[in-house]
């Protein structure tokens, strides 16, 4: 074999060589994931498998077009992953070939989101999507009153609509009768931040009064949809949009799926591949779309249901004992894998919780709740049981982890307490100083990393003596 020049020596190293920096930082994120517990609504824990795939050779090729139609050569394995990651998507999903296509180029959800938007109507086009305060999506239309916020305003007129205030659920009938006003070319549905499931019946009832298209976008509950625990937006819908790294459990990138029996079906087929590329995005992740294929062959296993009712049952324990703790929580519970909790009520705001989430090892998100004041202190946290399910916890560890994050409250109140103001740079003073209440965070951080410890985390090896401590991690994590 050839020897290797001095610039080329590099690549024939294993990370921990090559990069000791890097594989540290690496080392202490596996160390944060197995530590703690990622209650985040819209992260998940891929497969050992699926990280496999993404880390591979298909790294390294260009393969812009679709298979069978390049702009370079080399593509033959290529092509047959892309096809075959096209027929698992369809399969996962429980569609017909002959009714749906799917592009699985996308790099993320909000990359399919423009362009799907690109695909499906003009410049200057009007849409509607559910307003981000209520649950809604950046990618949805999302403006203020100063600020045109992403490509999906600046390029398009987008209104919101809402959620019914007093049931906390969409407001279909206020849908229909802005659209009235507003004529939209595009209804989008689907969100980030919304416990409940959707009437797709009634959403595809107002597209059709303005023959406007119906796109969902599943970013969120994907998994869930193909394991048929939630409604089918599949049949009510021309495009349906979702990430795949959510409730679907693969690497980050994104899926658009299109109908193909609608009139002018092919140029909607067309539009939406070419809206990808070359409008939207340049050559594939082929090492991603590996991942996606191998992601949705566990989505489409007859254990995918399993995990996806778990999910869900989950999501009902968790909520279910944060409301015996005497919690409110945006419409009392939850149908999917997700719980809005509402803390206005105890006085905190969601970025305290937030804070001491973090000190603690339980990472969740503040968010808005339905009624905030203001969009600048949201008064919610959203908990999500997508991931901890992965890690093979079930109801009672649920429950276990709602009376984890009652504490968490309970101490931000007393250290909100003891802060003497409301602001935050007060409070994580207290939180973090030499106070009863630091202590108290400490110990509680040791009791939530302990129980975490005891499950697995998919993709690492943990000997019976456990892991090793990597640099940089404090002794007392
Ligand atoms: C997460 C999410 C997206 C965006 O996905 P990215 O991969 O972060 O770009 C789009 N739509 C909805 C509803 C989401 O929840």
């Amino acid at each position: 074999m050839a020897s290797t020049p001095d610039y080329n020596k590099d690549l024939y190293l294993p990370l921990a060589q090559a990069d000791e920096e890097v594989h540290n930082i690496i080392e202490k994120e596996a160390w944060r994931q197995w530590s703690g517990l990622e209650l985040i609504a819209s992260e998940n824990l891929t497969s050992r498998a699926t990280m496999e795939a993404n880390g591979s050779f298909l790294t390294n090729k260009y393969s812009e077009g679709l298979p069978a139609a390049r702009y370079y050569g080399g593509n033959e394995w290529i092509d047959e992953l892309e096809i075959l990651c096209r027929k698992r998507a369809l399969e996962a999903f429980h569609l017909d070939p002959a009714k749906w296509g799917v592009n699985v180029q996308p790099y993320s959800g909000s990359t399919a989101n423009f362009a799907a938007l690109t695909a499906l109507i003009q410049p200057q086009d009007r849409l509607m999507g559910l307003g981000l305060p209520d649950g809604g999506h950046l990618t949805h239309g999302y403006y203020t009153a100063k600020k045109k916020i992403t490509a999906s305003s600046i390029y398009f007129q987008s209104f919101p609509y809402a959620l019914d205030p007093k049931t906390q659920l969409i407001d279909y009938e206020g849908l229909a009768s802005q659209a009235r006003i507003f004529k939209p070319r595009l209804i989008i549905c689907g969100a980030s931040a919304y416990p409940r499931d959707w009437d797709y019946a009634d959403l595809r009832k107002t597209a059709n009064e303005h023959g406007a298209f119906l796109m969902a976008d599943i970013a969120h509950t994907s998994g869930l949809v193909a394991a048929q625990v939630l409604n089918n937006p599949f049949e009510y819908c021309d495009v349906v949009t979702t990430t795949t790294h959510k409730t679907l459990r693969g690497p980050r990138a994104g899926l658009i799926f299109f109908r193909k029996d609608l009139q002018n079906a092919e140029d909607l087929e067309k539009r939406v591949n070419e809206a990808v590329f070359p409008a939207c995005q340049g050559g594939p992740h082929n090492n991603t779309i590996a991942g996606i294929a191998v992601a949705l062959k566990q989505a489409a296993s007859p254990t995918w249901k399993k995990y996806a009712l778990q999910v869900v049952s989950n999501a009902k324990a968790l909520a279910s004992e944060l409301v015996s703790c005497g919690y409110k929580l945006q419409t009392e519970g939850t149908d999917n894998h997700l719980v809005l909790w509402d803390l206005r009520p105890t006085g905190l705001t969601g970025s305290k919780v937030e804070k001491i989430g973090d000190l603690v090892g339980i990472t969740i998100n503040k968010n808005a709740v339905s009624g905030d004041k203001s969009a600048q202190t949201p008064g919610g946290i959203r908990l999500g049981t997508s991931a901890l399910t992965s890690r093979n916890m079930l109801e009672e560890d649920h429950k276990k982890v709602a009376q984890f994050l009652h504490r968490t409250v309970q101490l931000s109140l007393q250290i909100q307490k003891e802060a003497g103001s409301k602001l935050l740079k007060d409070f994580v003073r207290v939180a973090t100083g030499e106070t009863e209440s630091a202590k108290a965070v400490k110990q509680l951080k040791q009791e939530v990393h302990a129980f975490a410890r005891s499950f697995p985390l998919p993709g690492l090896d943990v000997g019976p003596q456990g892991l090793k401590r990597p640099a940089g991690i404090p002794e007392d994590d």
